[in-house]
């Protein structure tokens, strides 16, 4: 056994064709450091290479193409960032440009006068003349060439590597030079013969040679199939194992009095009646309180769902068995609004609150940490100033996380620590995560699901207009103003141009300014540069009504609640990703009043722009939504998934494997419930590949 993984475990160096410094690159890249990483970065396309176009066959839409032809000339044009190196390429049809902009010197060198040569790439046109920007190429030789009815694989390379002739056609040759060496020792069947049997697998080890280089059509999508489910499969026995290992060891403290704070508050304090929805998620919750196991559960629910009810009884029911709570918030503005509003629900309920943020300094911070450590602080609401080792409780026994998916794992698994039994952990999240990626990433928490809004919520119109309107929703905001509502303007604040971003937020400020004109309106502005007292007080002028426009960015993205805004305008919309629009226009439709959100943007806009547009005119579903945006980016991108240290998918795809996805799940499931370790002899090859390949994992899953 130990020998098998030997070979795949060889740093890349080591492989025929690399050395140091293509291996270098090879990992600062494509992250590859093994023969095992190579061998698992699949194509992403395959080509017939049997097929070649004359240049004359050309047309404006043509996708991949090989070309055949000799150079004629070479030069290198144009200076600073237009530096380029163009290869004259014709054959007997024709002449185009094969051009480099970067790997100049590399080019320069490989590309000589008058030979032939073979130019893969995307063809475009520039000024009427076809080109190939950074083309595959390679010397033209007859045999290449034969009809062999093979498909030929396409590796994704970066220019850096192209420049050191790793395009995909080099990378190509390492992967048949790896493949050479290994044997069906180094990948043995790591499935049951019972799953093979039943999907009809093709055996693993053909599967990475059909992979890489497929004899047919039907070979391939066998081998994809397999290595997909395989993937899929493995990572939810991982999962449901984690999960079930959870539930039997974490101890955890119960809950089980309801007296007095939970029973006072519910009976006198509570201004609304909770949802059906609401009700079912703390009843959930309480069942995990009661069961002596340590909590990790995450509540999701779209953006006004009501999750600070939820979490406020659930902090209750901790206090009333002696236990401390913990709230943590993303920004300072939401740690104040949260404080406050917790304060003043729970008023006469002989409660103590605290409240935590950077600014909360000197003597003030000292006494507040003094009484946490006492056991006289009953709740502390914080931003991940909460986190700090000087943050000590007498005896957390609750920790709520809210908006999730702007922490990452350390972050929250550092809070974990806080006591000698981990408390119960609840995360919330608005940015829900549809189902099937929720039991990928998620699998070992615990989901609760809000599905409903408080009643009562007038909807929110959504609305796409393009700069130019600009002059006509002015008008309409006026007339929302005069209709005594308040209006939301909201500029994109992006980190890498946070400069430019300013500027673009105060001359915002500068041009609402002048369209609304004291003594008529007041203007409130707030943005992440400005001190928290001074940002707070604007929110406070707004929050009373004082002003009637708020100038802002994204600070106020999660959870700021100011129910008479009915007008949320977002400039640049287009810079925005769904969620976070979606985010953004939660911020109206809060109050009683009909709501409208404006989405403004730039008269260009790209394909995808346009599709985030119309899903969110066309629909106010964060569920639909967060499932478009998964189809708009793929799951990398999905917020949250990057924090949550998952091992990427080499292969299977989140969005368009559901169906394998759905199989591996139900195979997985079924066979952990008979044989929960995988100790049967029939499962051994489970086991092995499990531990051969645990050493690799991450424990990221402990608080998620
Ligand atoms: P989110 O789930 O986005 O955090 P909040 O907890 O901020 O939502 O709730 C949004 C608004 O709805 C708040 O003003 C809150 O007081 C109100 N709310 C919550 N639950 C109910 C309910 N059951 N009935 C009426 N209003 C509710
Ligand atoms: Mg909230």
């Amino acid at each position: 056994m130990a020998t098998s993984y030997q070979l795949l475990a060889t740093p890349i160096e080591y492989l025929k064709g690399v050395g140091p410094q293509r291996a270098e690159l090879l990992k600062k890249e494509l992250n590859l450091f093994t023969f095992g990483d190579l061998l698992h970065h699949f194509p992403f396309r395959y080509i017939d290479r049997t097929s070649f176009y004359k240049i004359n066959q050309l047309m404006p839409n043509t996708q991949y193409v090989q070309v055949i032809g000799k150079v004629m000339e070479k030069n290198v044009v144009g200076d600073g960032k237009g530096k380029r190196f163009v290869a004259y390429f014709a054959d007997d049809t024709g002449e185009m440009e094969l051009v480099w902009f970067q790997g100049l010197r590399w080019a320069e060198k490989a590309v000589e006068i008058g030979k032939k040569y073979i130019a893969f790439g995307k063809p475009g046109i520039f000024r009427g003349e076809y080109s190939i920007v950074h083309p595959d190429i390679s010397p033209y030789e007859e045999e290449t060439v034969q009809a062999d009815g093979r498909l030929y694989p396409m590796y994704s390379s970066t220019e850096k590597l192209k420049s050191r002739g790793l395009h995909s056609r080099g990378l190509e040759k390492l992967l048949s030079t790896l493949l050479a060496l290994v044997t069906v020792h180094d990948l043995p069947e790591n499935l049951t013969a019972g799953l093979i049997r039943q999907f009809e697998f093709m055996p693993r080890f053909d599967a990475y040679r059909q992979i890489h280089f497929p004899d047919k059509d039907q070979t391939l999508e066998q081998a994809k199939n397999r290595l997909k489910f395989e993937e899929f499969f493995f990572s939810q026995v991982r999962i449901l194992q984690m999960k079930s290992g959870r539930k039997k060891t974490s101890s955890g403290f119960v809950f089980s009095s309801l007296d007095p704070s939970f029973n006072r508050f519910y009976a006198e304090k509570m201004p609304f009646q909770l949802t059906a929805a609401q009700k079912r998620v703390v009843k959930e919750i309480r069942s995990d309180l009661l069961s002596g196991k340590q909590m990790n559960r995450l509540l999701q629910g779209d953006v006004g769902s009501g999750k600070t009810m939820v979490s406020l009884l659930v902090m209750l029911m901790a206090i009333d068995n002696s236990f401390q709570s913990a709230m943590m918030v993303p920004t300072e503005l939401l740690a104040l609004q949260h404080y406050r509003s917790l304060t003043k629900l729970t008023e006469g309920l002989g409660l103590r609150i605290g409240l935590l943020t950077a600014s909360v300094k000197g003597r003030e911070r000292k006494q507040l940490l003094a009484s946490l450590q006492e056991g006289e602080v009953h709740l502390l609401v914080g931003t991940h100033a909460l986190i700090e080792d000087k943050v000590v409780f007498k005896n957390l026994g609750l920790i709520v996380i809210d908006e999730q998916h702007r922490f990452g794992v350390e972050q929250r698994a550092s809070l974990w620590t806080k006591n000698h039994l981990p408390p119960h952990v609840l995360v919330m999240t608005a940015t829900p995560i549809p189902r099937t990626l929720a039991m990928t990433l998620y699998g070992d928490l615990d989901v609760s699901t809000i599905d409903e809004l408080p009643p009562g919520r007038k909807p929110i119109t959504t609305v796409h207009r393009f700069d130019a309107a600009r002059l006509r929703v002015f008008g309409f905001m006026k007339e929302q103003i005069a209709a005594g509502r308040q209006v939301y303007i909201v500029y994109p604040l992006i980190e890498e141009s946070e400069k430019q971003d300013y500027k673009y937020l105060m001359d915002g400020y500068e041009s609402i300014a002048r369209a609304f004109p004291l003594p008529d309106f007041a203007i409130s502005i707030v943005h992440g540069k400005m001190k928290p007292e001074a940002r707070d007080f604007e929110m406070q002028r707004f929050l009373q009504n004082q002003t009637q426009i708020m100038v802002a960015t994204t600070v106020i993205e999660v959870g700021v609640d100011v129910p008479n805004a009915s007008v949320m305008v977002i400039e640049s919309a287009e810079r925005f990703g769904l969620s976070q629009l979606h985010q953004l226009r939660g911020r109206v439709g809060r109050g009683a009043e009909h709501s409208y959100c404006i989405l403004l943007t730039g008269d260009k806009l790209s394909a995808e722009a346009r599709a985030r547009m119309n899903i969110l005119t066309e629909t106010n579903d964060g569920f639909r939504i967060a499932e478009e945006d998964l189809k708009l980016r793929g799951p990398g991108d999905l917020e949250g998934t990057r924090q949550s240290g998952i091992e990427p998918f080499h292969i299977a795809d989140l969005v368009r494997d559901q169906q394998i996805l759905l199989q591996a799940r139900t195979a997985a499931e079924q066979i952990l419930s008979e044989d929960p370790s995988l100790q049967s002899e029939q499962n051994a090859s489970l086991r092995n590949y499990l531990l051969s390949t645990r050493k690799k994992e991450k424990r990221w899953s402990r608080i998620s």
